[in-house]
Formats: structure tokens, sequence, C-alpha cells
């Protein structure tokens, strides 16, 4: 029996499911590249690793950064390394795979994810909306004739759905996630403080002190960085209450997609998405306060699902199950023929 699969290609993570084992891999979308050859060295974690620590001809990039598939090679590379490191020891098999890839990326691209896929030996491929995916595995009941939002914060992107009868009825995407927020705060701090801090550092002070809801948090971090007037190291102690405002033009983006869909969506399932709240998915939906926050601004309930994270990947698993029952509305490829009847692609509207 082959063990089918599901995999969360993110623009920060990628993770897979494996049929019976859960999430088996849960890596970042990261390739180091070799900048002379245009040789990929190290895939993942051990690419990320390499970050920073390398000599100068070494490049790390993310193939999906902004939710575009800024260099598909790279991205066809990355998937057949997880996809074979999940394999090890099974490579006889030939698993049917769900994929899921952010929203910003365009139907070509979305086809192309598919055929790279069937060229590392899969059986059959299936390319599912993140959202879609994300609403089966926060645990939605997506298949009653009965309207579910459902928003994921992702690194590159913000997908909002509303879904019902199993498919998404509308849809927003925007390139805006967890990365905007960390090059907000590298913003903010080198026009108030004249400190150059890096990526990590930013999203350290995200993770660890930054609130989008005032007064939900009270902490502080003292961070290092370099001085742009004496270009030497200095630091500096940054609270909740002040970086709110550096997060502030980032947010107000997902909040206007929100709200865009929200105008949008048809009367019934307004009032069905009034009872059951917006569900909230994805890393960047972790940002603290943001369940809050969107709640205050949209006037309806806000949850966070459980393991935001894994959410995409648990449903991808879950899509798998119920093949039969979704496949008609994914993008497929069986082999020698590769359906696009799918109507996700039309559907989808730019917030
Ligand atoms: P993608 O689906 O695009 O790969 P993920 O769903 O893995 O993205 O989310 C990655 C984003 O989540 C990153 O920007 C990361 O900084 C952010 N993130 C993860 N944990 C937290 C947290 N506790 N608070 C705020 N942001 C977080
Ligand atoms: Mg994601």
């Amino acid at each position: 029996m082959a063990l089918d699969m599901g995999i969360d290609l993110g623009t920060a993570t990628v993770l897979v499911f494996l049929e019976g084992k859960g999430v088996v891999l849960h890596e970042p979308s990261v390739v180091a590249l070799d900048q002379n050859t245009s040789r990929v060295l190290a895939v993942g974690e051990e690419a990320q690793l390499m970050l920073g620590r390398t000599p100068g001809n070494i490049v790390a990039i993310r193939p999906l950064r902004d939710g575009v598939i800024a260099d598909f090679d790279l991205t066809e590379s990355m998937l057949k390394y997880f996809i074979k490191k999940t394999l090890t020891h099974r490579r006889l098999f030939r698993p049917r795979v769900v994929v899921c890839v952010p929203g910003e990326t365009t139907s070509v691209e979305q086809k192309a994810v598919v055929e790279a896929v069937m060229r590392t030996g899969a059986r059959s491929a299936y390319l599912i909306e993140e959202t879609r995916a994300a609403a089966l595995g926060a645990g939605l009941e997506i298949f009653q004739p009965s309207g579910s939002m459902i928003i994921d914060i992702g690194g590159g992107t913000s997908d909002v759905a509303v879904i019902s009868l199993g498919e998404v009825v509308i849809s927003s995407s925007v390139r805006v996630g967890g990365d905007k927020f960390d090059a907000a705060i590298i913003r903010y701090i080198k026009r108030k403080h004249n400190l150059l801090v890096g990526e990590r550092t930013a999203e350290d002070l995200k993770i660890r002190v930054a609130t989008v809801f005032p007064g939900n948090r009270e902490k502080s971090l003292e961070i290092r960085g370099r001085n742009l007037l004496t270009g030497l190291p200095n630091s500096v102690v940054l609270s909740s209450s002040e970086i709110i405002d550096a997060l502030e033009d980032p947010l107000l983006q997902i909040i206007q997609s929100v709200r865009y869909v929200l105008e949008r969506i048809l009367p019934e399932l307004a009032g069905d998405i009034v009872d059951k709240g917006i569900i909230l998915t994805g890393g960047g939906a972790l940002l603290d306060g943001l369940d809050k926050r969107l709640s205050q601004e949209t006037g309806v309930p806000v949850y966070l699902a459980d393991d935001p994270v894994t959410c995409v990947a648990r449903g991808t698993g879950i899509a798998i199950k119920i093949l039969d029952k979704i496949s008609p509305t994914l993008i497929a490829s069986r082999g020698r023929e590769t359906s696009y009847t799918s109507n996700l692609i039309k559907q989808k509207f730019q917030g």
C-alpha cells in the first residue's frame, strides 16, 4: 500500500503530512545556492543553518518568499528534496499527493507545481487552496450548506476565504504576512533609534514582545544592532507598547482584505459567519492580540485555530482521505491527463 502524502508548500515553512503518521517533516522553505555555479548546496533546516555563516558566494534563497514562485527551478528542487526525504525506504511506493501553495501564486504556477510533483514519481497529484486546506485542518464542517470564514496568515501572504458546500465562495489574498511585520519592525527601529537590526532580531521581537492589541501584553527585550550614526554595535530596549504603532501599516492591509470579503458575502452566509466566528490559521496568526484586534475591527468574533501552524498540512492530509469527494474541485494530474477543470481560479478575487 502506498502511503499518501499532503504537502504544505509555504512561503516560510514546508510541512509534509504522511497518511497514518501525521506531520513528519517541518522545515523552513529555504534553499542554499552557490552563486557561481547555481548549484543547490542544501535545502530546509540545513540551508537555514548556512545563512550568515558561509563564504560570500553562497546565498540562501526563499523561493516562494512573497507568495509568488520567484524561482520555479528552486521551488521544484526544494519540493523534490522534501518528498524524497519523507519517502526514504519507501521509494517503491508511488503516493497520491495533495499539495497546497500560497494564494498569490498564478494558475500557471499552480499547474507547474502539480506537474513537478508528478515528476517526483507520484501516482497522482492534486492542488488545494490554502484556505480550504486550513479550514479542513482546523476541523471546520466545510461540506455543510453553511458559510465558514477562514483567515490564513503565512510568512508572505494572507489568504481570506468564505467556504460553503465544500468550495471557496469568495476569497482575497494579499502579499502581507509575517515577513512584512518583521520588515516594519526593522524600519521602525532604524527610524526611531538609528539602529540597524537583522531579520532574525525583528522576528524575535515580533514573537516575544509585539502585540497588535493595546494593553494585551507588556513585555520588553534588549536587542542589538549596528548604530547607523557611529557605525558601532549598540543596543536598545524595546517594549510592546512602543512597537505597536510600527505594525499598524501591514496590519491595516490584512484588515482591508478581511473587510473586502465580508462586504461581498451573501446575507445568509454572513449570518453563519457572525454565528460561528472567523477562524485564524497560519504561523502569522500567532501574533499577539491579532484575534482580538480583527474582531474589534470587523465586529465578528475571531478565534485562533488549534495548532495554527500545522492546520494546512493536516488539512491536506484530510483532503487525501476524502479525495473521492473533493477531487472534482481540485487541479489534478493523474499521469497522462491533467485536468484543470477546477473553478477555483476563476472564483478568486484580488484584494
Ligand atoms: P507559510 O505558510 O507562508 O510558510 P507559516 O504559516 O509557516 O507561513 O507562518 C510563518 C510566519 O509566522 C513567519 O512570519 C513567522 O515569523 C510567524 N510566526 C510564527 N510564530 C509566531 C508567533 N508566535 N508570533 C508571531 N508570528 C509568528
Ligand atoms: Mg501557509
